[in-house]
This record gives C-alpha cells, structure tokens and sequence, in this order.
C-alpha cells in the first residue's frame, strides 16, 4: 500500500447535517427562544394549555389523518419498521426455523401489524428456509448453495418484523390521537391545545423548506363550531404575530362548504365537469387531479393554467344555505375583533374531513415560499381516528419561515455583550475571581 493510501484512510471522515436538516446556532437561536417564548405568553391568555406529542407514532395514524394520497403521506414520510423486541436480533440459518415460528406467532397475535403481502413474504421466506436446510443437509455439494442462501438473505431482510412508524410529517393527527387516548371528550368542551416543535418531510430542500423543520401550532377540539371560534383562533393567530413583529403579514380566508351535505360534493361535482373539458389544457398534475382531487387543481401555481383556473366555478356561489351563514358570521366575528382579511376562493385543502373555514396566512421577504401559516376547520377528523364526532379547528405555523421573515426585515436580535469581565492578578487572587463570578452569577 503507498503511503498516499494509508494516510486517506486513516483520515477520519468528516460529518455533515443531513440534506435538509440543520444547525440553528446561536444568536439566531436566541430569535427562536423569543418567538417560542411568545407563542407560550400569546397561547395562555387564550386559554390554551401545551402538548408535547411524540416525534414518530404508527405509520397508518397519518395515513388516515393526513390522507393516504397526499404527497406528504405517498412520498414524503420518513417511515421505518420498529422490529419486535420478542424476535431474536440476528438468527443463524440453523435456528430459522424456530425464529420463523416465533414470527408467525407475533403475526397471529397482532403483536405485529400485518397484511396479505406479510403473510406471502413470510411463506416465501420459510419456503427458501426449507430449501437451504435440504441443501445443507445435502453438504451443500449442490453447486446453486451459494445462490440459494444468498435469495434466503435477502427474502428475510424483506419481512417486516415490527410495526411500521413514521417521523411525524404534521402534528394535527397526533393531537386529535392524544385526545381521543386520554378520553379528553370528559373535559370541559371545547379543549384548547397548542404543541411546537420538528416535523419531517421529504421535500425538496429551498429557501424556506426543510426537510426538517419546525411548526408551531393549535388545535381547537370538541365543543360547537360557533363562528366565533373560528374567528378568536384567528384572532390569536394575528395576535402572535404582531407580537413576534412579523412584518407585511396578509391573512386570506374562504369556506370550502361541507363535505357530509350536499354542497361540496356538488360543487366538487360541478368543478369536476368543467375540468375535464378543459383538461387537455392542463399540466400533468393537474390532469391527474381531476380524478384524485378536483378541489386541489385550484391550489396550482403553474403560469399557464392561472387563466383556465380564473374561469372555474367557485365555491361560494355554491355553498349551502348553513355554509353561507357560517362563512358570513365568521368574517363578520373577524371583524369585530378588528381582524383584517382578504377572501381568497381558491384557498382551498384536499381532504374530504375538511370543512368550512379554511385560512392562510403569507409574511414578507419569503420569496416563493410566502405561507408562513396554514389552517382550518376539520369537524371529521376525530371521529376518522376513531373517536366520537368531534368537532376541530387548528392551524400550523411554519417557524422556520418566520424567523427567515424577521430575520429579512432587521428583527433579528443582537449578539448579546459581556455584562460584567472579571479578570485576576497573580494566582493568590485566582480563587477570589472564581468566587466572585458565583456571587455575581446567584445574584
Ligand atoms: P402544512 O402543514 O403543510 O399546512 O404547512 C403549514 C406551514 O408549515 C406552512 O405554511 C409552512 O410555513 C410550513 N411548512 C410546511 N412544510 C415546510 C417545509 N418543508 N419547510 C419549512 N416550512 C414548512
């Protein structure tokens, strides 16, 4: 080996924050600690009260509560198998046939979640088993042994031993899971609650997404759907934002109807018919859309299809006569509370348990990634996870984006000085200085 070689290898490799993740550092994390701080101090004088969900929680909660067709949910989840503790880490080809029978027991309990494909990939697996065993029985002269215990390799590594969980993507659907497991319907209705902290998607990393990054948000569960709670959630929302200083803020609202009566699935109806005959003007997305999710097609930022979409049918001239007074006594509320908003009828969100209010919130300096907060009414949600019908209102702040905003508009706070430097002469006076910055430090 030359000496080139050797050096390379024992240099040891240097790590870097994950595409996507980052270090926040300080001084900006002392901007952070103040919007979180805020968000604590705003939350409380309306009566909200913390949670703090976990980071990862079974897999099929936010394919339920996110929907399964989501982009978050279909490509953008990290998602890995939390193997069961009852199964032997790593067996050897001979004790297989006794891990191979624990597994099938994990399966029939339930212990281990599973579906036809499970079921096949372990008959798969046992069959090779059987297969090598012969052949090591056999001395394994046969010349495909090699080949054989490879496929046996990799058929095991393909079982899915455990339950499968994601990295939280969103924390709406862990929420209304905690709700719905501490039996909060018992509390007094409704139950305010808020939670801060990382989600985890996928995405394509730019100024102003990550693929970690940070929410803050709350949730309104049980109780009515007066308009007024609707309103007082966005009240809170403007609130904290004034208070953070967040500059240029622009608030849109619209109602997207209801999805259990007839007025958004006429209207979805109604916008499908006209969407596909335009179709053959639309891009691929879009397209796909029209049978996926029609309501989405009004979400496209495409340059070419902004004129098609301005001809579309709105959803306000179709709401239901119980929507229509909704949406009216929520902007008059908004009002009311001094709340400026701007009705924006494309705003719209793609899962069926959403209903009626739906908002966004944009700040500058953001460039393309302007929405610092989004939001609305979910009546369905609850009861989609299981629980009893439940009412459900909540928004998610994206943090990230509005520290970039402050940062953008000179909010950003200053390295904070040195108050006080002790400095000592000679060592006899060494101790002093130490003691003195105890009692400066405890006072
Ligand atoms: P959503 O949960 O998709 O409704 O997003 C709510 C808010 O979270 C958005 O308005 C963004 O401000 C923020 N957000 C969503 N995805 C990301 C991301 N990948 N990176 C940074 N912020 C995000």
């Amino acid at each position: 080996m030359s000496e080139g070689a050797v050096k390379k290898e024992e240099k040891p490799r240097k790590f870097q924050a994950i595409r996507g993740t980052r270090d926040l550092l300080p001084p900006e994390t002392a901007l952070w600690s103040r919007v979180e701080q805020t968000a604590h101090e705003v939350f409380a004088t309306f009566g909200y009260g913390e949670i703090r969900p976990p980071i990862f929680e079974a897999t099929e909660l936010f394919a339920r509560g996110v929907g399964g067709d989501t982009d978050i949910v279909s490509k953008e989840m990290y998602t890995f198998v939390d193997r069961s503790e009852k199964l032997e880490p790593d067996p050897s080809i001979g004790s297989m046939n006794v891990f191979f029978q624990k597994v099938r027991e994990l399966f029939k309990s339930g212990e281990i979640p599973t579906d036809e494909q499970d079921e096949a990939a372990l008959k798969i697996a046992e069959d090779q088993w059987k297969k090598v065993d012969d052949l090591l029985e056999g001395g394994l002269k046969s010349e495909s042994a090699g080949t054989e215990i490879y496929k046996l390799v990799l058929f095991y590594d393909a079982l899915r031993l455990g339950t499968r969980v994601s990295l939280r993507p969103e924390a709406t659907a862990s929420v209304c899971r905690a709700y719905i497991e501490h039996n909060m319907q018992q509390l007094p209705q409704p139950v305010k609650l808020y939670y801060m902290g990382p989600m985890f998607r996928r995405e394509r990393p730019q100024k102003g997404r990550y693929r970690q990054f940070y929410q803050i948000g709350a949730e309104i569960l049980g109780g009515p759907d007066a308009p007024a709670i609707d309103a007082e959630l966005i009240e809170m929302l403007m609130t904290f934002f004034d208070k953070c200083g967040l500059q240029g803020t622009e608030l849109s609202i619209n109602s997207i109807g209801h999805a259990a009566d007839n007025c958004r699935r006429d209207y979805v109806a109604k916008l499908k018919a006209k969407l596909e005959k335009v179709k053959d003007k639309l891009g691929a997305d879009s397209q796909r859309r029209i049978e996926t999710n029609p309501l989405r097609v009004l979400d496209s930022k495409l340059e070419h299809e902004q004129p098609i979409i301005a001809t579309l049918p709105r959803i306000a001239d179709n709401l239901c006569d119980d929507c229509k007074t909704h949406y009216a006594a929520v902007k008059h509320e908004l009002e009311l509370r001094g709340v400026i908003y701007r009705e924006n009828w494309r705003l719209v969100r793609g899962l069926d348990y959403y209903m009626r209010t739906t908002f966004e919130i944009t700040a500058q300096g953001l460039g393309s990634q302007n929405a610092v907060c989004g939001g609305g009414r979910y009546d369905g949600l609850v009861e989609l996870l299981g629980g009893p019908p439940t009412k459900g209102i909540g928004f998610a702040i994206g943090e990230d984006r509005l520290i970039l905003s402050l940062q953008e508009s000179g909010k950003a706070p200053v390295a904070q000085g040195r108050d006080v430097y002790i400095a000592w002469m000679g060592e006899n006076a060494r101790a002093t200085a130490v003691r003195a910055a105890k009692t400066l430090r405890n006072a």
